[in-house]
């Protein structure tokens, strides 16, 4: 088991060479038996493995991931962290998990690199400001945080936006959310695989579920490339691929689609931008943060078509270029560096659903959209309070899969029934 990180572990492992670190996890041989297994070694994955032993102390708990854990969108997402939701249970629910993020560091003894640098949208009518000062009206009502910046404020902020009067989207103002920013993905991974391995949590990467043996209305057992792993309980936090697992477990159809979203970074800049920048209007739709190396993290749409692919392809390449330098036209020369893509679980209101399931002994998280990095804390403690004591919180009741025959859709964009149009 790792030991705590510390001033003195810095320093003490400074004086001998950096030779004698912990390793930062084990490596373990799966068990055949758990109390609880985890299908998907992504953030929700871990962040529940933690919480069942952190908060409901479930002795016997693994998680399966079918590469390295964080190869899925965990390691592959832009990073931003925000609770501007509006809708009751959404708007609890990030909220809670923007509060797990401002202690996430010490929580996990490890640095994972949030940075609290708000979260600027721009706004481009005087409609987008009624609509936008409505949503941050009720943040502030709700008890979170949330501010509305005229013209002459945004430019003081952020002065490189475009505010030319004869500009392709003239610039009305922006709200904020101070308290919103980004984290380092990486580092958030780790640190709650690390917590969680230290808990005594079994991490078991390439470990594929193949397959599903059910007994009635039960999981019997689950087909690995590991060999048969039984569970008292069974979780699902695979994100895009899981209707491939419901699938398996002879469930039918989902109200989730699986598309893809790139994400991109320039070469590293000097400093520029020190705030979340989003932009969204008509089909554009544009976020872009700089890193700590300098590079511009951004990312723009989806690819408008499904596809288990781990990459992007060029017309949206071209879209996002084209709201870049709509936004920021000083971006125009500046190299591309890299690009990938990642397989996101969108649902059809574009909420997600952590619920119970037609089994007994298993548990439901997806429909993440491409919003679930930030919810990763607050959807491992919702999802472990559901697992461990067999009915949903307060807060999380109406995010089931019964929602859409209830006529209780959590429609954030008012876009319809079409998972395309939800972010
Ligand atoms: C380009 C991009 C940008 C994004 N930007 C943001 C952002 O700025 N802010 C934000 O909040 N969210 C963002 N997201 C969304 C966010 O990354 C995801 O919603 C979130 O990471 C999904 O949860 P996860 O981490 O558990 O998923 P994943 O990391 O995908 O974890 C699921 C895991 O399940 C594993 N798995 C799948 N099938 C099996 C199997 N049969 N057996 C075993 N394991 C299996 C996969 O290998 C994978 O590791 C973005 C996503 C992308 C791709």
């Amino acid at each position: 088991m790792a030991s705590r990180y510390s001033m003195w572990s810095v320093f003490r492992n400074g004086l001998s060479g950096q030779q004698h670190w912990d390793r930062v996890w084990r490596d373990p041989e799966p068990a055949s038996h758990y109390d609880v297994v985890i299908v998907g070694g992504g953030l929700h994955g871990l962040a529940t493995a933690y919480y069942l032993k952190k908060m409901h102390g479930i002795r016997r708990v693994a998680v399966l991931e079918k590469g390295w854990i964080g190869g899925g969108n965990a390691g592959r997402n832009t990073t931003i962290v925000r609770s501007n939701y509006r809708l009751p249970g959404n708007r609890e629910f990030y909220e809670h998990s923007l509060s797990l993020w401002e202690n996430l560091s010490h929580e996990l003894n490890y640095n994972v690199m949030f940075s609290q640098r708000g979260h600027v949208t721009v706004l481009h009518s005087p409609g987008a400001i009624d609509t936008f000062s409505r949503t941050y009206n009720t943040l502030r009502m709700t008890g979170s945080d949330g501010e509305f910046w005229d013209l002459d404020t945004l430019k003081k902020n952020i002065p490189h936006l475009n505010y030319a009067a004869d500009a392709r989207f003239p610039i009305y103002g922006a709200t904020v959310q101070p308290r919103a920013g980004t984290a380092r993905h990486d580092a958030v991974v780790w640190g709650y695989a690390r917590a969680a391995d230290a808990l005594g949590v079994d991490l078991i990467q390439n470990c594929e579920v193949t397959g599903i043996t059910r007994d009635a209305d039960r999981i019997a057992s689950l087909q690995t490339s590991r060999g048969v792993i039984t569970g008292d309980k069974t979780a699902f936090a695979v994100a895009g691929h899981t209707s491939q697992l419901w699938h398996m477990a002879g469930l039918g159809g989902l109200p989730i689609e699986s598309h893809k979203l790139q994400a991109f970074v320039s070469e590293p800049l000097k400093p520029l931008l020190d705030h979340v920048v989003a932009f969204s209007v008509g089909g554009g739709l544009f976020y872009v943060s700089q890193s700590d190396k300098g590079g511009m993290v951004f990312g723009g749409d989806l690819d408008w078509y499904k596809s288990y692919a781990q990459r992007g392809n060029l017309p949206m390449v071209q879209n996002v270029a084209e709201c870049a330098t709509a936004l920021l036209p000083c971006l125009g020369r500046v190299r591309l560096l890299r690009h990938w893509a990642g397989v996101m679980d969108m649902s059809m209101d574009g909420s997600f659903f952590i619920c119970k399931t037609p089994l007994s002994n298993l548990y439901l998280n997806a429909g993440w959209n491409y919003g679930g990095f930030k919810a990763s804390p607050a959807s491992g403690w919702y999802f472990a309070d559901l697992i461990a004591n067999d009915r949903p919180h307060d807060v999380i009741r109406h995010h089931d899969l019964q929602r859409f025959a209830r006529g209780y859709i959590i429609d954030e964009r008012g876009a319809g029934a079409d998972p395309k149009l939800h972010g």
